[in-house]
């Protein structure tokens, strides 16, 4: 890219930075005028130049920051707009009839234009004096980082100035600011030198930060991948040790950070770097002991390819949903708890109830899925082991299942990653896509191939 070529050597200071030395903010930005990085208003939402007009008008600092910048710099569409300001979060709530005031541990202001909502967040501080969580019962003083025995920030509603804020962000690429006062942009952390290098670099010492925030591990592989950056040395180095303290991250949280990890579109690249990093068992500890034991290959494969299908649909703009994409990671958890039910003698179809409950109550443990995906998930799970059984009533009933074509294309997956299935999807396909003259052929070809077998009660249907 021009633009970035010509500012590439003229980085700031910014060795200090480097060393990991976050606890000296008095650092000069580095301002990259308007004529030479390519971000213009017109792609930059009403809204958000809305938020920032308002608040600037107000006698507010208002810059644009986090993913939009770094997406802007890069060419891209973001896909949200973050606004930094000095004013507080009860200051911007007054200066926004369409403004509430959400979480705890960050408070931060939504700021609503009809679909499209701007986060509005205080300038964060820096953390001195750092305090232990106060003993049960007893408050934290208002304005203290609070933290657990592990240097997990509990809270961290202090509030600072534009310098303090931008080492309190996670990323270099994420701590640029850009201001409509004169249409540049700032750069406090060296973030512009590793847009251009395609670095993933964290701000400040790296094991401490993700200590503060676990999930800023699965923040780094997501950037990485979403935008075919590499994770810098240093900052991917603590990752393998420090990745099992993502299992004291709240379960809520990580079921939202599930989602931006595999539904953003850059799914099977995130895949194979939470392996890479030793992120992905800390998350499916079930899924990936039943992968790790399975020598075909098969179960690692079904994932890799529905990931790469949901990144297909993704970037067609076709809807994906969280109960797919649940029932994908944990099929090969399921399928080992499946057989070893079976082994023990539990009839099927208790087989796959039972593992199903078990499978989901252990991983609700790490990630909490809501019901409104859990029972989908597992509706189609059951299907798998329905469809193979075609009398003609069961194919009716079937076909007035509204999960059928989620666990016929489940069923698909399967097959395309090696599992013999006697050609079960092929069969279905052509019975979804035939008219009735194939169908009534289809149902035959099956009754003829196991009239024979059936017994019993099954005989009732002609
Ligand atoms: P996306 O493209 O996914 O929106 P983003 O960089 O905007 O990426 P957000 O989660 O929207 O990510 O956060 C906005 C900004 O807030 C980030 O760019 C970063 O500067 C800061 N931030 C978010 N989460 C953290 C965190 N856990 N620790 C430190 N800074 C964070
Ligand atoms: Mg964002």
């Amino acid at each position: 890219m021009k633009w970035l070529s010509s500012i590439k050597n003229r980085v700031p200071q910014l060795s200090l930075w480097r060393k990991g030395d976050a606890s000296r903010p008095a650092l000069e930005p580095h301002i990259i005028p308007r004529d030479n990085h390519p971000i213009s208003r017109k792609n930059i939402s009403d809204a958000a130049l809305k938020v920032i007009a308002r608040l600037r008008s107000a006698g507010f600092q208002a810059y644009l920051v986090g993913g939009s910048v770094r997406d802007l710099m890069l060419g891209k569409h973001p896909k949200d707009f973050d606004v930094a300001t000095d004013a507080r979060p009860e200051q911007v709530r007054e200066l926004f009839r369409n403004s509430r005031i959400i979480g705890r541990r960050f408070r931060i202001v939504h700021v609503r234009f009809g679909p499209e909502i701007i986060e509005v967040t205080t300038f964060r501080g820096s953390h001195e004096p750092e305090e232990a969580e106060p003993p049960e019962g007893r408050r934290a003083p208002h304005g203290v980082a609070v933290r657990n025995a592990d240097g997990m920030l509990l809270r961290d509603n202090v509030y600072g100035t534009v310098e303090e804020d931008a080492v309190r962000r996670d990323f270099t690429v994420n701590a640029l600011y850009y201001t409509t006062a004169d249409f540049s942009v700032r750069d406090y952390t060296g973030g512009v030198p590793d847009l251009h290098a395609r670095l993933i670099r964290m701000i400040g010492d790296p094991a401490t930060r993700f200590r503060e925030d676990p999930v800023r591990m699965l923040r780094a592989v997501r950037f990485a991948a979403k935008l075919n950056f590499t994770i810098h040395e240093q900052t991917a180095e603590p990752i393998y040790e420090l990745a099992p303290l993502l299992s004291g991250v709240a379960p809520a949280r990580l079921f939202d950070e599930t989602l931006k990890l595999f539904l953003a579109g850059h799914a099977a690249q995130t895949y194979e770097l939470l392996w890479e990093y030793d992120l992905f068992p800390v998350l499916f500890p079930a899924t990936a002991n039943a992968i790790e034991a399975d020598e075909s290959g098969i179960y690692d494969e079904l994932v890799m390819l529905a990931l790469a299908n949901t990144d297909r649909r993704v970037s067609q703009q076709k809807p994906v949903t969280p109960a797919f994409l649940y029932a994908v990671l944990l099929w090969p958890a399921l399928k080992r708890e499946f057989d070893s039910e079976v082994a023990k003698g539990v009839p099927v179809p208790l087989a796959v109830q039972q593992a199903a409950s078990t499978v989901l109550s252990d991983q609700q443990r790490h990630i909490s899925i809501p019901r409104r995906f859990s029972l989908p998930a597992r509706e189609i799970w059951e299907l798998q082991w329905r469809l193979p059984n075609r009398q003609p009533r069961r194919v009716q009933n079937l076909m007035e299942n509204p999960r059928l074509r989620a666990a016929y294309d489940f069923l698909l997956l399967r097959e395309e990653a090696g599992e013999q299935l006697g050609g079960l999807g092929e069969w279905w396909t052509r019975y979804l896509e035939g008219d009735e003259n194939t169908r009534a052929q289809l149902l035959k070809s099956i009754q003829g191939r196991d009239g024979g077998r059936r017994r019993g009660r099954g005989r009732r249907s002609r």
